[in-house]
């Protein structure tokens, strides 16, 4: 950990950072100063080495540095970084896109996946002409003021059920409610049904730990959207080519009536992707009234990055079967050494939540041992290991990983928790 570099960073920058989780806050320590990385590592400033699982938040899966995107990168250079005007590679990806995910019958372009969810929204109350949205606690879908309401990532560690600076009345129309929770989802569509506009989730949450959500439950929020002609919004920023090509609606059979990517379907670059039924998205500007603009939407660089990646998915769809497996001996042999937390493993990605007990919504999360969980993080980056600096976010596997490199964190585990119990 370079304090130098943190000091100086610190001069110019809010917190020295750019985004709040990767102050390090939660864990007491430093910032890390990412000098490279490559494959399924990442380096400092400081020489040290780690075995990434943060991977930029999910977004790398190929490994960092993948000689894929980078090709494609500079190919896309020697052309120029942004035209401002329509390309080939908008088309490309899109088409990629559907193929993986056919619900989204057109779709747009943005640079985060913020933007991406907050123009749904707004395509979604355009659509029904109705004001409220309902989200779940700890699910995060970036921070645009109406969805920062009891939300996960970094707002994890926030007591308050909002941000600052976002007013009463702009909230006033979200409803927040917890995950895996059937009877109070019921509920409140029987109270405001005809008026809720979406109900907006991260089909497998990943922004307050990794949590496995019931069937029923997902089955009942598109059955009650269906009744209430209230439309369904997966929010696939993290899950969308990440626990399947198609995501979380491939492996649940749900087709929701929007769709939010980003993370992986930028291939390590700034994007965000938002897209649904034809007749829902055609409200959008220019071919409707909903407006949506942006300068640097569609850019090259983002665009063919993006497109390499997705193609080799596309084409190599047994990344997907080799990562899960070597999730599901780690998750064996993590009971079988009878360690006291509770790993969480979805597919490709997973989490340890610092308690025994199941952990299904916010509030079980929220009931972590965080002291425990600070300890063992700092072991296990003394040993090279690099998980999110936060125990509400996700790690995630890329297809650099080996069986060893999980082994070895049940190693670390097994050595320390017996002196942190
Ligand atoms: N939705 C989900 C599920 C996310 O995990 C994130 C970011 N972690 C976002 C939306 C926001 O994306 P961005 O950070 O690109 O704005």
């Amino acid at each position: 950990m370079n304090t130098n570099l943190y000091r100086e960073a610190q001069r110019y920058l809010v917190g020295g950072v750019n985004s709040p989780v990767r102050s390090f806050k939660m864990v007491n320590l430093p910032p890390l100063f990412a000098k490279k990385a490559k494959g399924k590592y990442l380096y400092d400033y400081e020489g040290n080495k780690y075995t990434d699982y943060c991977l930029s938040w999910g977004a790398i899966i190929l490994g960092h540095n993948h000689p894929i995107p980078k090709k494609e990168l500079h190919k896309a250079l020697q052309k120029g970084t942004s035209f401002g005007f329509c390309h080939l590679y908008e088309t490309r990806l899109a088409r990629l896109i559907q193929q993986a995910f056919p619900s989204m019958e057109k779709m747009r372009f943005v640079n985060s996946g913020t933007e991406a969810v907050m123009s749904a929204i707004r395509v979604a109350r355009g659509f029904t002409k109705r004001k409220f949205i309902v989200k779940f606690d700890g699910c995060y879908h970036g921070h645009s003021d109406s969805l920062l309401v009891k939300s996960g990532s970094g707002l994890s560690e926030i007591k308050e059920s909002s941000s600052e600076g976002v007013p009463t009345e702009v909230i006033s129309q979200t409803l927040s409610l917890p995950f895996n929770n059937t009877e109070k989802l019921t509920e409140i569509f029987k109270k405001h049904g005809k008026e809720i506009a979406c109900v907006i989730l991260e089909p497998i949450p990943a922004n307050m730990g990794v949590i496995l959500p019931h069937e029923t439950f997902l089955f009942t929020i598109e059955k009650l959207c269906k009744e209430y002609e209230t439309l369904l919004i997966f929010d696939e920023v993290i899950t969308g080519f990440r626990v399947a090509l198609g995501g979380a609606q491939e492996l649940f059979g749900i087709q929701p009536d929007l769709t939010i990517l980003g993370k992986i379907i930028g291939g390590g670059l700034p994007i965000g992707c938002f897209g649904g039924k034809e007749e829902i998205m055609k409200h959008l500007a220019p071919e409707g009234n909903v407006y949506q603009a942006g300068t640097l939407s569609g850019n090259p660089l983002s665009m063919r990055a993006g497109f390499s990646v997705l193609h080799f998915l596309l084409r190599y769809p047994s990344i997907y079967t080799s990562m899960r497996e070597l999730l599901k001996d780690f998750q064996k042999e993590w009971q079988r050494k009878k360690l006291p937390y509770t790993l969480s493993v979805f597919s490709t990605m997973f989490s340890v939540f610092y308690t025994s007990k199941e952990v299904d919504n916010f509030h079980d999360a929220q009931q972590q041992d965080i002291q425990a969980f600070q300890k063992i993080y700092k072991k296990l980056l003394e040993n090279g290991i690099l998980f999110p600096p936060s125990c509400f976010e996700g790690c995630f596997l890329s297809m650099k990983h080996k069986a060893k490199d999980l082994e070895k964190i049940i190693e670390i585990f097994c050595d320390n928790v017996k002196n942190i119990l």
